[in-house]
């Protein structure tokens, strides 16, 4: 019985009494007001809202629907085991489900409203940013008994997979405040220096971001020149980074600098004397988020900030790297998500030579082939998200990911403006925003011939002819 699959009790679920959750229940963001237990109520929602969604194409508003866009329905027993078999690929717990639907409820209720004015400003909105944190998701990946959600890969995944349909501006913010900088200096720090950070980047108190990318230096990441020179009891860093999200707001940041030409990591916050930002650098799309330079000029950093050993930078770096590019690929899938559902709306409301355009081949092909492109990077992501965590190297699986999820993101924004036509072009929709912010998934993270040279690199060396 599949209702006795998700349900559970209040008192008794473990999930429902996870400390993300405790914390979601009093604020009423899951079970409403009272704080109950939703997983009964959830799965039986789910299951109503398949059922209707199938039957009517109608979405219901915070409900993400595996396997409702079937076009053929084969009756109840086909499509709970297609709702089963794609939840195990996409939710693979309770916990994951849970988390989910949260995310959604929240997107759609508070990160869709502000999307747009944000976007026409470019500033990030640091008020809902907290409200993130006190959803427990600015520690998704952190273990509890840090203060975190104690939570896997597949679960941040999930999260920039719901935030990005909504605004993929505000989830880059988050990406880089809780993968780029949480993460990484959770697997890489000390216990004084999460004492001394974690409490108050896991509120969003303090909104953090992380220094790699120099004026002279991208890609080609090793070649940084900014430098770090010990000097009693502090360095002294010298250099430029660039391109730095979060930059205008952040109060804290992982900064990679080279101690006699070993790539080590630190963090430098506003405190540190001989540190500064520059004005926010202005940007076609994701402008939820901001961006700035991270200037160094004989700045002081404390030795108790320097993280993990002298010349340790490359391995926290690398490690980190795969969920970043896991995640940004789950923005690409966000991206596209949302984008098949509007087109799917658009073509079916809209009449052209008094016949709804989804009765147009053309039009077919753009909502047909949108979907198996969407569902083909929504598969590759949440697979490859099995197999990463902090003790699991899987370089060749988010370079994939993302390789092959960023495209998907821009290409099916620009079936849906196409589908749209000149509605998709105008400010007053959607399209045209996740269209702009659809592109920077092919640079930022690393951009797509970074992807193309590290798996042929990896492929050969794994798969060549001197390995065997
Ligand atoms: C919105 C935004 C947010 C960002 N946020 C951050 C952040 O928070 N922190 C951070 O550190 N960085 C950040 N970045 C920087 C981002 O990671 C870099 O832009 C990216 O890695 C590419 O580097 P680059 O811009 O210097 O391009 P370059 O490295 O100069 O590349 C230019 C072109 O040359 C190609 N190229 C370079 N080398 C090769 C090669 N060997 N073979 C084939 N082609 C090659 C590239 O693929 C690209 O097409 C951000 C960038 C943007 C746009």
């Amino acid at each position: 019985m599949i209702k006795d699959v998700y349900a559970c009790n209040a008192d008794t679920c473990p999930i429902a009494n996870d400390a993300p959750f405790r914390r979601a229940r009093k604020t009423g963001e899951i079970g409403g007001p009272g704080g109950g237990c939703r997983s009964a109520e959830l799965a039986n929602s789910s299951l109503a809202s398949r059922e209707q969604a199938i039957s009517g194409w109608i979405e219901p508003p915070h409900v993400n629907l595996p396997g409702r866009a079937l076009p053929i329905d084969r009756g109840p027993v086909h499509r709970v085991t297609m709702a089963l078999l794609s939840d195990s690929l996409f939710n693979p717990t309770e916990e994951h489900q849970m988390l989910r639907q949260m995310v959604a409820d929240f997107a759609v209720r508070e990160v869709d409203p502000q999307a747009a004015e944000h976007d026409e400003k470019g500033v990030l909105n640091v008020e809902l940013f907290r409200r993130v944190g006190e959803l427990g998701l600015l520690g998704i990946t952190i273990p509890e008994e840090h203060g975190g959600a104690g939570m896997d890969a597949l679960a941040a995944v999930i999260v920039h997979h719901e935030l990005s349909k909504y605004d993929p501006g505000f989830c880059l913010a988050y990406l880089a405040h809780s993968m780029l900088f949480v993460n990484n200096f959770y697997h890489c720090a000390n216990e004084d220096q999460r004492g001394r950070y974690l409490p108050k980047v896991l509120s969003g108190e303090w909104v953090a971001g992380m220094g790699m990318t120099e004026p002279g230096a991208g890609t080609d990441v090793l070649g940084m020149t900014t430098t770090a020179v010990r000097n009693g009891d502090h360095y002294v860093l010298n250099g430029t980074k660039t391109y730095i999200t979060n930059g205008c707001e952040g109060f804290c940041f992982l900064v990679y600098a080279k101690v006699e030409g070993q790539v080590t990591a630190f963090i430098v916050d506003r405190e540190c004397p001989g540190f500064s930002t520059s004005n926010h650098i202005d940007k076609l799309g994701m402008r939820g988020s901001t961006m700035s330079e991270l200037i160094f000029e004989d700045c002081k950093v404390p030795v108790a900030n320097l993280l993990g050993a002298e010349g340790s930078g490359v391995t926290h770096m690398m490690r980190n790297l795969e969920i970043e590019r896991l995640t940004l690929a789950a923005m690409s899938v966000g991206i596209a998500e949302r984008c098949v559902e509007i087109m799917v709306r658009y073509g079916q409301d809209r009449k052209a030579f008094r016949t709804p355009i989804n009765r147009f081949g053309q039009i077919q092909r753009y909502i047909g082939e949108g979907y198996a492109q969407t569902q083909a990077a929504k598969c590759l992501v949440y697979n490859v998200a099995r197999d990463i965590g902090p003790n699991i190297r899987n370089r060749v699986g988010s370079d994939a990911a993302k390789l092959f999820a960023a495209p998907v993101g821009k290409q099916v924004a620009d079936y849906a403006m196409q589908v749209m036509g000149g509605a998709g072009y105008c400010r007053e929709f959607p399209v045209e925003r996740l269209w702009r912010d659809a592109k920077l998934l092919e640079i930022g993270g690393g951009t797509i011939e970074a992807h193309q040279k590290n798996l042929t690199k990896d492929l050969t060396r794994a798969l060549g002819q001197s390995a065997s």
